[in-house]
C-alpha cells in the first residue's frame, strides 16, 4: 500500500526481506550504518532475528528504555548525541523498532537531524502496527503536556512483521484491538466483529489478523490523506478519545491504560450517539464493545462516583471552542460527525451509563 506522502506500507513477509525491498538501496546509498533505535524490551525479545537483518558490525544500535517517559527531550537530546558520535551522513537511514513510544521518539529525532534522515518504522505493538506507525506525526512529552514537542515527518516505509506481535503482553495487544474497534464504528462495520475475535486468544488466527492489519493501514492513512493537520476528517480518530483523556488525567495514566480507556469513552460516546439519533440505535449499539467486556476485565469501581469531575476535565479539552465540548459522535454505522455539546447533564449521563454496565 501506498500513501500519497510517498510512504510505502510493506504487509507481512519476515523482516530481512522487507528491508532488502524497502531500505538495502538507502543503505547502500548512504555510505554509512543505518541506526537503529530500538525498545529495550523488543530487543531483549527479539535480538536473534533483527540482528540477521541489521548484523551489529553493520549498523549502531540505540536501546529505548521501556515506557511512555522516555518520550522526553532527554532521551531525543541522547538520541542526537549517539547519532553524531558515529559516521553520519544526510542519507544515513534511522530505523525504529518498537512501539508507538520508539516511533514517535525515534521519528522526532529523524525529522531532526540533519533536518531530516530517511526514516524507517518497524512497529513491534498491535497499537503502533494499526494506529501510531501510520500518519506521520513524530514527537515527545513536556510538562505542559503529552506530544506537545513534535512534527510532521514521513517514514521512507513502514515494515510489518507479524512474529514480533507473539510476545506482546496482553494489556498491550488489547491497546491495538481498542483502535480497531474505533475503525470498525467510525469506517467499515465489519471490523467490529473481526476485532472481537482477534481479541480472544481462542479465535486469533494469522490470516485474521493480517486481515485486520492491512485493513486498518488502508482505513487509518485513507482519513490523514489530504488532511494532515487536526481538521477535519483527521478528527474522527479521536472517536472515545474525548471521554478517554478525561479518564487518563483523572487515573494520572496509573491503572487504566490508553485503549482501556478509548474502550470506555467509545460506551460514552456511543451513548450520547443514540440520544442525538434515536431512530439509529440498533446501528449505535454498544453491544460488540459489551460482549469484550470479560476480555478487558476492567474495574473501574475507583472512578464511579467521579462522574462530576470527568465532566469538568472534558470541558478543559485542548479541542473545544466557546462553551461546548466538541464531541466525535456517530449519526449512523460507520458515519463520523464533530458535534459540540453544550449540555453537562448529557455527559454525566453517559459516564454513569458506562460506569453501571461495565
Ligand atoms: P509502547 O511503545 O510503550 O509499547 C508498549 C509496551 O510493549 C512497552 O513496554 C514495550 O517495551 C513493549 N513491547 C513492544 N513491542 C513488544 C513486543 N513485540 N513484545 C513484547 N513487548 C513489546 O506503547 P504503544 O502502545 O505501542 O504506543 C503508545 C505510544 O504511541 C504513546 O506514546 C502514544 O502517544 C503514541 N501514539 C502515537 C500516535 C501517532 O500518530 N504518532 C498514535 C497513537 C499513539
Ligand atoms: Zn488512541
Amino acid at each position: 500500500i501506498n500513501d500519497k506522502h510517498h510512504c510505502r506500507f510493506l504487509l507481512f513477509d519476515n523482516l530481512s526481506a522487507l528491508w532488502a525491498e524497502a531500505g538495502a538501496e538507502h543503505a547502500a546509498a548512504a555510505d554509512s550504518r543505518p541506526l537503529i533505535i530500538i525498545d529495550e524490551n523488543v530487543r531483549r525479545l527479539h535480538e536473534d532475528l533483527i540482528s540477521k537483518t541489521f548484523p551489529a558490525g553493520s549498523s549502531r544500535w540505540f536501546t529505548v528504555p521501556s515506557g511512555e517517559s522516555s518520550k522526553s527531550t532527554e532521551k531525543w537530546e541522547e538520541i542526537i548525541d549517539f547519532a553524531f558520535s558515529g559516521p553520519l551522513r544526510r542519507n544515513t537511514p534511522l530505523v525504529a523498532i518498537g512501539g508507538g513510544v520508539t516511533g514517535d521518539l525515534a521519528g522526532f529525532a529523524a525529522a531532526c537531524l540533519m533536518r531530516g534522515l530517511p526514516l524507517f518504522h518497524v512497529p513491534t505493538t498491535l497499537l503502533s502496527m494499526v494506529d501510531s506507525a501510520i500518519g506521520g506525526k513524530t514527537g515527545i512529552n513536556h510538562a505542559f503536556g503529552k506530544n506537545t514537542i513534535g512534527a510532521f515527518y514521513h517514514p521512507q516505509a513502514v515494515l510489518f512483521d507479524t512474529r514480533f506481535l507473539e510476545t506482546l503482553p496482553r494489556r498491550e495487544w488489547l491497546c491495538g484491538i481498542s483502535e480497531i474497534l474505533k475503525y470498525g464504528y467510525i469506517s467499515r462495520p465489519e471490523l467490529l466483529g473481526d476485532a472481537s475475535d482477534l481479541a480472544d486468544p481462542g479465535t486469533r488466527s494469522t490470516d485474521l489478523l493480517e486481515r485486520v492489519v492491512e485493513n486498518s493501514v488502508r482505513i487509518k492513512s485513507g482519513i490523514v490523506a489530504g488532511d494532515a493537520r487536526e481538521a477535519g476528517r483527521r478528527a474522527w480518530l479521536n472517536f472515545g478519545h474525548t471521554f478517554a483523556h478525561a479518564l487518563e488525567t483523572l487515573d494520572n495514566y496509573r491503572n487504566t491504560n490508553h485503549g482501556e480507556a478509548v474502550y470506555v469513552g467509545m460506551i460514552a460516546a456511543l451513548f450520547v450517539s443514540r440520544l442525538f439519533n434515536p431512530d439509529k440505535k440498533s446501528e449505535l449499539s454498544d453491544q460488540p464493545l459489551l460482549t469484550l467486556k470479560n476480555i478487558y476485565n476492567l474495574d473501574l469501581s475507583d472512578y464511579t462516583t467521579e462522574s462530576g469531575r470527568l465532566v469538568t476535565l472534558m470541558s478543559h479539552d485542548k479541542k473545544n471552542r466557546d462553551h461546548s465540548i466538541r464531541l466525535v459522535l456517530l449519526d449512523g454505522s460507520g458515519q463520523p460527525d464533530v458535534k459540540a455539546v453544550d449540555d453537562p447533564v448529557i455527559l454525566r449521563d453517559a459516564w454513569q451509563y458506562t460506569f453501571d454496565v461495565l
